[in-house]
């Protein structure tokens, strides 16, 4: 089995649709002088698609630092006008890419089918697919949460060996929590992550299963990704807005390195 090429635990910034080259170019600079590089901590950016050259060629290469985008498209190539595929990313310096972000899918209308398809054309490039899952504030209402985010995830990974599901990252995002300043509690995420990990287990068995990293997202702070980043199940911490600002974004890196080498973690986490 080929293990989780990004080990946990893991922060990753979601740059949205935020800062061209030019910015991104600032931003890497003012990151290097933050230098918020941790032996045991992966931090991957994920910029618009095009300012990830830019952002690579700014920052260079630092242990334990990944680059990523924010969708791809599932075909290799051809007439798919305004699309990028996952080698295209690949070959730009993405080591992984986003798949199935809440606003694709409530925004752009993306179906569980194309999260399915997204995720198989990233591993066949190389690249990690982080698979984002969660339930609207009217599901979670309806006390459907564990339904919606289980479906989800048995349809993007519907048909792919057990070594592939191994090879992924899965992102919990409540839709209600993004964006909002509202994050789900640290219970409740270790909740959801609880579940999603039992999931796992099922379609792929318990080394591989136990060994795919759930990120929590939705309206990760500097204060609040200690007490998220150290509950049950959570191996790491997928951040929009903070991750903006190359202060805020450390700050959370180092708040989380912190806090997780120091939780008490469950057996999974040592999962090979
Ligand atoms: C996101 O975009 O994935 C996200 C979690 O956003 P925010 O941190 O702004 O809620």
């Amino acid at each position: 089995m080929e293990p989780n090429t990004i080990p946990a635990p893991i922060v990753a910034g979601n740059w949205k649709m935020h800062k061209g080259p030019n910015d991104a170019r600032a931003f890497g600079r003012r990151l290097a002088e933050l230098a918020p590089w941790h032996d045991d901590l992966s931090l991957v950016l994920i910029p618009p698609a095009i300012s990830l050259t830019a952002l690579v060629d700014e920052i260079g290469t630092h242990e334990g630092l990944y680059f990523g985008v924010q969708d791809i498209y599932w075909k290799e190539q051809g007439a798919f006008t305004g699309e990028i595929s996952a080698a295209m990313a690949r070959d730009a310096g993405a080591a992984v890419t986003l798949v199935g972000h809440s606003e694709r899918r409530h925004i752009f209308g993306e179906t569980n089918e194309e999260t399915r398809l997204k995720v198989a054309a990233a591993l066949a490039a190389g690249i990690t697919p982080i698979l984002c899952v969660g339930e609207t504030e009217q599901e979670r209402d309806a006390g459907r949460v564990a339904d919606v985010i289980v479906a989800q995830l048995d349809a993007a990974l519907a048909g792919l060996q057990p070594d592939e599901i191994g090879r992924c990252i899965v992102a919990y995002e409540p839709v209600w929590a993004i964006g909002t300043g509202r994050n789900a509690t640290p219970q409740d995420a270790a909740a959801a992550h609880g579940i999603l990990k039992d999931r796992l287990e099922v379609l792929c068995g318990t080394r591989a299963g136990r060994g795919v990293p759930i990120l929590y997202g939705g309206s990760v702070k500097p204060d609040n990704a200690a007490e998220l980043i150290a509950a049950d199940h959570v191996d790491g911490l997928l951040v929009g807005g903070a991750s903006l600002d190359p202060d805020s974004f450390a700050a959370i890196a180092a708040a989380a390195a912190a806090a997780y080498r120091k939780a008490p973690r469950l057996p999974e986490s040592a999962a090979p």
